[in-house]
């Protein structure tokens, strides 16, 4: 016999703890199904961001020492440029804890208190006015259906539950890989107390540093295609070089992983069809620097709040979640939109004050520099796109629905 609940949730991550937790507390029968055993790895610095941890407290309560990784605080950011200029800051309000993503994410699941299914991968769903069927598999055992009256897809970047809606959306947008590796400290000038990222064009698309339990973190981001170990030569020989950062050779277990960076510089989110909600990283949610887990939880509580309101008022869900999702949207875009970074602070550490705080020479050199290395996106024509969203932020004092699939 096919089995029925309200809802099916795909991915045990932190947007999906926050969507169980607003359907559970609504005593709406949820599953979670996760493809890994719990607790799960996953690919991440933890750094979160001080809106991540105020809504990790006030919707799961204090944070156990057991979720995080050593140094267990953040204070903040630490930008590096070509011109060798470096500027660090401190997040708003204080450190922030430092996320061990394995545990934490397991800690918000179960604090969710909704029933999980590990090592269960979803396949597919085909859905009707007013059910969805999904088909999911055990590891190791054979396929079964679920009947849901809703699907939330918090699958992450390469989103299964996204493609099952639109099987091409991943080719029609740029994907990047992201590659770390763990290094033995020799000697590292790097302040420990800040997660580093470079601006540099010859560097990559995305590079960073930190310190985790003893060992230092080497990053590299860049389009799909690359060669991964050699872009990690050049970028560990230019932090010795230019930085003094003297590691022992990679220890084996490097990882990687695809990102869809992008959606949310150009307002192409993806927030489903039908009965199914994307939500999370999936629909395209990542704030500055790859900071994804603060809006991954609110845009995951959204999602299961439409839930809730669209069964209270026999409403569609598409149309409420929507409607609810906006300003989630607004937070995000606003990080990348220029006018915001000038005249407001979209960010949650102070960028205009580390700024102001240098000799005007220097403003003037790093912001040559930025510009060097926004000019590393061109191909992906984001520039006009952005410059227009701007534009219509200003004028209409929101970002336009027409865009999202
Ligand atoms: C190298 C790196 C560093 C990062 N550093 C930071 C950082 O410091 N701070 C920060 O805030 N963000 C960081 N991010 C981004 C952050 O990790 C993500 O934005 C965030 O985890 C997104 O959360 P999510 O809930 O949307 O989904 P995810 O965390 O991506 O989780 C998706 C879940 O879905 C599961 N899943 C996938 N397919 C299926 C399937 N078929 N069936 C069942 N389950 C499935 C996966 O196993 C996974 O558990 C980093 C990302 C990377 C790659």
């Amino acid at each position: 016999m096919i089995r029925s609940v309200d809802v099916v949730i795909v991915g045990a991550s932190l947007a999906a703890a926050a969507a169980a937790k607003r359907l559970v507390d609504a005593g709406l029968e949820t599953i979670i199904l996760e493809k890994q055993k719990l607790p799960r790895h996953k690919i991440c610095s933890g750094i979160l961001s001080p809106r991540g941890e105020r809504f990790l407290i006030e919707n799961f309560g204090a944070l156990p020492n057991k979720i995080l990784h050593e140094p267990n605080t953040c204070r903040g950011v630490s930008f590096h440029f070509p011109s060798m200029l470096s500027l660090s800051m401190d997040f708003f309000g204080g450190p922030t804890p430092h996320l061990h993503r394995k545990y934490a994410d397991h800690w918000a699941i179960k604090q969710s208190h909704s029933e999980v299914m590990d090592e269960t991968s979803f396949l597919s769903l085909s859905q009707d006015d007013d059910n969805v069927l999904v088909t999911a598999r055990k590891k190791g055992g054979d396929s079964f259906q679920i009947k849901t009256r809703y699907v939330i897809g918090a699958d992450g970047p390469v989103s299964p539950v996204l493609r099952s809606l639109y099987p091409s959306y991943h080719k029609d947008i740029p994907m990047f890989f992201v590659g770390q590796k763990f290094h033995e400290i020799i000697d590292c000038p790097l302040d420990e107390a800040y997660f580093h990222f470079w601006f540099h064009p010859d560097l990559g698309h995305y590079t960073w540093s930190h310190a985790r339990d003893g060992r230092q973190i080497v990053g590299v981001g860049y389009k799909v295609g690359e060669k991964f170990h050699d872009r990690h030569r050049y970028v560990a020989k230019y932090f010795e070089e230019k930085h003094g950062v003297y590691l022992k050779p990679a220890d084996t277990d490097h990882e990687g992983c695809s990102e869809n960076f992008g959606p949310s510089l150009i307002n192409r989110y993806v927030f489903g069809k039908g009965r199914v909600l994307i939500t999370g990283q999936a629909s395209g949610f990542l704030n500055m620097i790859g900071e994804g887990m603060s809006c991954a939880l609110h845009s995951g509580a959204i999602a299961g709040e439409s839930i809730v309101d669209a069964m209270l008022r026999n409403k569609a869900v598409q149309e409420v979640y929507r409607k609810k999702i906006a300003s989630e949207v607004r937070r995000t875009t606003d990080q990348w939109n220029p006018l915001k970074i000038a005249f407001s602070k979209p960010h949650e550490a102070d960028f205009p004050k580390a700024l102001m705080a240098l000799p005007a020479k220097d403003r003037l050199i790093l912001l040559r520099d930025v510009w060097h290395f926004v000019k590393l996106y061109k191909e992906f024509k984001w520039g006009r796109q952005i410059a227009a969203l701007s534009m219509q932020r200003l004028l209409r004092g929101d970002y336009a629905q027409k865009k999202w699939l």
